[in-house]
């Protein structure tokens, strides 16, 4: 076969390819572009259209997310016989947090979790320093519940504090025994349902370490003492606990 005659039509091909590749990506833009246009994506809080660099929330409502800050933080407040040092929230767990943290955890919003826990390094950042914590500890999820979700909130939501902040996220608990939803519960029933659920993994890590727990809500705060428990018990010094929103 003749080169000169051959080369034009192997470019030809190559460039055939190329121009309908960027075809393809252009019309899945303009495809997105245009559901965009005919169902605006809605804020989650006001049903209003969001518009160009507004994510899930509106600004306006983000701007009224029941904020706690300056937080309030004395584990005493909960129950004097926590064995935390003291517990700090960014936000109330009011109707408008309920909703994101429910978004967050059962309909695959984990693209809210950065924004939150970013307001949650603001509250808690002061607090931490001056309490000189050496990591962050995520609260786990039983295995099964992880799978089923893809993710666990309280991981993502470490990962980015850590960031924020400059602490290391040390994954040491373990969650043994897959516990019911404690909505339904009473106080006591809660307290058993929890206690003993949690293991930690590398107790040589942890010792002598100033810990902060983080999880999503608190409500009793009895899952929270369970893991603070735990971390005492392999060795380490103290514990605190930062979580997105407080029930109260
Ligand atoms: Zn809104």
């Amino acid at each position: 076969m003749n080169r000169s005659w051959c080369l034009p039509i192997v470019s030809d091909l190559a460039w055939h390819r190329m121009v309908s590749r960027r075809a393809g990506q252009n019309a899945r833009l303009w495809l997105s572009a245009l559901v965009d246009f005919i169902y605006p994506p809605l804020c989650l809080l006001c049903d209003e259209a969001l518009v160009a660099g507004e994510q899930s929330v509106c600004r306006k409502c983000w701007t009224v997310l029941p904020s706690l800050y300056p937080a309030e933080q004395q584990a005493g407040e909960l129950n004097p016989e926590f064995c935390f040092d003291f517990s700090i929230a960014a936000f109330d767990y009011q109707d408008s947090m309920q909703t994101l943290i429910h978004a967050v955890k059962y309909r695959g919003y984990r693209r809210l979790i950065p924004p939150l826990a970013d307001e949650l390094a603001q509250a808690a950042g002061d607090a931490l320093r001056l309490w000189k914590a050496n990591a962050l500890v995520a609260v786990p999820l039983h295995p099964a519940r992880r799978r089923e979700r893809g993710y666990n909130q309280a991981e993502l939501l470490a990962e980015r504090i850590g960031v924020r902040l400059s602490l290391p996220v040390y994954s040491l608990l373990r969650r043994t025994r897959y516990t019911a939803p404690q909505a339904q519960r009473s106080r006591l029933e809660r307290r058993e349902n929890v206690a003993g659920a949690f293991s930690t993994k590398r107790a040589a890590v942890l010792a002598g370490k100033r810990l902060v727990l983080i999880d999503d809500v608190l409500t009793t705060g009895n899952t929270v003492d369970a893991c603070a428990r735990v971390l005492l018990e392999s060795g380490a010094s103290a514990v605190a606990v930062l979580t997105l929103a407080r029930a109260r």
